[in-house]
C-alpha cells in the first residue's frame, strides 16, 4: 500500500499539538496573572502538560527517583514526559522530534518554506556540519555530567525544591514573553537560517535531541531500503530533512534519523523503502506508526495522572509567596 498519506497525517498531528501546546502556554500565562494581580484576575488551574517543556528537570527528577523511590511532587509530570519521550526514542527512532515537538514543527514549516522560496535547502560544508553537529552532544555531555555525576542526591533534592525551580515554568514564560538582547538576536538568527538551512537547531544545539538520537539508535524500527526494487532516483536522498544518503544504505541506522517517513512516502518504487523492524522482515505499517506515537505519548501523561504523578503540589500559598505582587 501506498505511503503517500503518511505526510499529510504527520503533518496533521503535528499542528494538533502544536495548537495543544499553544493552549497549554495561555492557560499558563492565566494562572500567573492571577497571583502577579495579587487574586484579582479569575484562578485558571496550572496546566500541568507545560512541565514537558523543562527537560532538565526531568533529568534531575529521575535521577532523584531513582535515588529516592519516588518521584518528586515539584513538577512530577517533568519526569514522565522525559521517561515518554525516551521511549517513544527507543521504541520509533527520533519520531517526537517530527510528529509532536513544536520546535520541530516550526523549524520544518521554516525550511518548506526556504525551499519554496529558493528551490533548494543548503547544507553546510561535511566539515562544518560535523563539527556544528558536535555542539549538541558537548551540551548533552555536560548536562548529564553535571546532573548524573557531579550533583549528589540531597544536592539534587535540595535543587528541586529551590525558589527558582519551583517556578521554572514560569521563568521560562517569562523568557519567551519578554525577548529581548542576545537570546532575542540569537533566536531570530536561528530562525532565519531555518529557512535556508533544514532544522539548524534541532541539528546543532537542541542537547534533548542528542539524547534522543543516541536512544533511538536502540530502535528496532529503521528505515530499510530494498536494494532489487530501488531504481536508484535519489528521491529519498533529496527530501530526508537530516540530509541522510537513504539511496546508499540499506538500512538507515543513523541517529539523525527523526523518524519522518518523507523518504518512505515519497518512494514512487512500491516496495522499495519501508520501515522495518531488526530483521527486516517485518514491515511496519504507516497508521500502526502513527498510533503508536500518538498512544505512547499520551499513554505517558494518562499513566502519570492515575498512578498521582501528574499534578503538581505546589500550594497555592507557595505560588502566591513567589508569583504575589
Ligand atoms: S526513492 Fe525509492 S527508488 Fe528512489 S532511490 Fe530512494 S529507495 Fe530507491
Ligand atoms: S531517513 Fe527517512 S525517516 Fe529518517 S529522517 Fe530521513 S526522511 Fe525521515
Amino acid at each position: 500500500m501506498s505511503n503517500r498519506y503518511m505526510q499529510p497525517l504527520r503533518i496533521a498531528i503535528q499542528l494538533g499539538f502544536l495548537v495543544f501546546m499553544l493552549y497549554l502556554g495561555v492557560r499558563l500565562y492565566l494562572f500567573v496573572q492571577h497571583f502577579r494581580t495579587g487574586g484579582a484576575t479569575p484562578f485558571v488551574p496550572r496546566p500541568d502538560g507545560v512541565d514537558g517543556f523543562l527537560p532538565i528537570s526531568g533529568l534531575l527528577g529521575l535521577k532523584d527517583w531513582f535515588a529516592g523511590g519516588t518521584i518528586n511532587p515539584v513538577h512530577p509530570a517533568a519526569v514522565v514526559v522525559f521517561v515518554t519521550v525516551v521511549a517513544v526514542s527507543l521504541l520509533l527512532k527520533r519520531s517526537f522530534c517530527s510528529w509532536i515537538c513544536p520546535v520541530g514543527t516550526l523549524s520544518e514549516l521554516l525550511w518548506k518554506r526556504g525551499f519554496t522560496l529558493f528551490r533548494r535547502n543548503l547544507r553546510p560544508p561535511r566539515w562544518l556540519d560535523v563539527a556544528l553537529r558536535g555542539l549538541k552532544y558537548l551540551l548533552l555531555a555536560f548536562f548529564l555530567y553535571s546532573i548524573l555525576w557531579v550533583m549528589p542526591p540531597p544536592a539534587v533534592k535540595a535543587f528541586i525544591f529551590m525558589d527558582d525551580h519551583l517556578i521554572a515554568d514560569v521563568k521560562l514564560l517569562n523568557f519567551f514573553l519578554h525577548l529581548s538582547g542576545i537570546p532575542l538576536v540569537v533566536i531570530l538568527v536561528l530562525l532565519v537560517l531555518s529557512l535556508p538551512v533544514r532544522n539548524p537547531f534541532c541539528r546543532y544545539l537542541c542537547p534533548y535531541g542528542a539524547l534522543l538520537g543516541l536512544v533511538s539508535l536502540l530502535s528496532p524500527v529503521k528505515v530499510t531500503r530494498e536494494r532489487t526494487v530501488c531504481v536508484s532516483c535519489g528521491v529519498c536522498t533529496q527530501v530526508c530533512p537530516a540530509y541522510i544518503p537513504v539511496m546508499a544504505k540499506e538500512r538507515v541506522h543513523s541517529e539523525e534519523c527523526i523518524g519522518c517517513w518523507r523518504c518512505v512516502s515519497h518512494c514512487r518504487a512500491q516496495g522499495a523503502l519501508s520501515m522495518k523492524l531488526t530483521g527486516r522482515r517485518v514491515a511496519v505499517s504507516g497508521t500502526v506508526f502513527a498510533v503508536l506515537v500518538v498512544v505512547i505519548f499520551v499513554g505517558g501523561s494518562v499513566a502519570g495522572r492515575a498512578t498521582g504523578h501528574w499534578k503538581s503540589q505546589i500550594p497555592y500559598a507557595e505560588y502566591m509567596r513567589l508569583l504575589g505582587p
